[in-house]
């Protein structure tokens, strides 16, 4: 780790569900290196192939309801009538390891890590190339029913108001493409001066 690092970076990705984040990641891995992806809590059930503490924490309404009573979120939203939220013990150990926290959250979630994280922050909104493109990837991954899909696919022409509030912007056309561009910016991410000891810096060059 680098002497001047003062802690480590959260890289924040946010999109329509659908459109590709966790294939995107899953490309990132391979390169990227020092990273905590966080898994977050939800209410949702969960889809065939995923795995309980891999995927998500998949938990009841009234585990989740105690576990916001007693603090445990570093924020919590209702998306398509779940609750889903980020647990704030884990990311605070990865941070003062000095790791890059990722985090595959909505926008209501951006909203909230942006007040209080913001400084060591970089934030990227990934869509399809169109709302069709995006109801064609959701039919074809074939997990979810009709009126889920069409639930999603409202919920996306919310958030996509909400793009000017991210620092970068990648349409997942070409995976390969996109994945390499969301490559860059995790490691761009990593380079933010205000992560780094600047009072240090500037004083061994005197
Ligand atoms: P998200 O994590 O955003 O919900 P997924 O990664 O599950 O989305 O991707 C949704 C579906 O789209 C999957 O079936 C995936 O294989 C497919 N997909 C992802 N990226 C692309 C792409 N660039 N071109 C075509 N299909 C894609
Ligand atoms: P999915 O059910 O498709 O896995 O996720 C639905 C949406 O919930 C996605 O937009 C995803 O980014 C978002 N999401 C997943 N985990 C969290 C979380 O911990 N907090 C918030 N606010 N949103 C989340």
């Amino acid at each position: 780790m680098n002497n001047y690092l003062n802690k480590g970076a959260v890289l924040l990705i946010s999109g329509p569900s659908g459109c590709g984040k966790s294939s995107l990641l899953k490309e990132v891995y391979k390169t990227i290196k020092d990273y905590y992806f966080s898994i977050s809590t939800t209410t949702r059930l969960p889809r065939d192939g995923e795995k309980d503490g891999v995927d998500y924490h998949f938990v009841s309404k009234n585990e989740f309801e105690n576990d916001i009573h007693e603090g445990h979120f570093l924020e919590h939203a209702i998306v398509h009538g779940n609750y889903y939220g980020t647990s704030l013990k884990p990311i605070i150990s990865a941070l003062n390891t000095g790791k890059l926290v990722i985090f595959d959250i909505d926008v209501q979630g951006h909203r909230i890590v942006k007040q209080k994280l913001s400084d060591i922050t970089t934030s990227v909104f990934i869509t399809t190339p169109s709302l069709e493109e995006l109801k064609h990837r959701l039919t074809n991954r074939g997990t979810d029913s009709e009126d889920i899909i069409s639930k999603r696919l409202n919920n996306a022409t919310n958030e996509i108001e909400q793009l000017g509030k991210y620092d970068y912007f990648i349409i997942n056309d070409n995976l390969e493409e996109a994945s390499k561009l969301l490559t860059s910016i995790a490691n761009a991410a990593q380079a933010k001066t205000k992560l780094f000891d600047i009072d240090n810096i500037i004083k061994s060059w005197h």
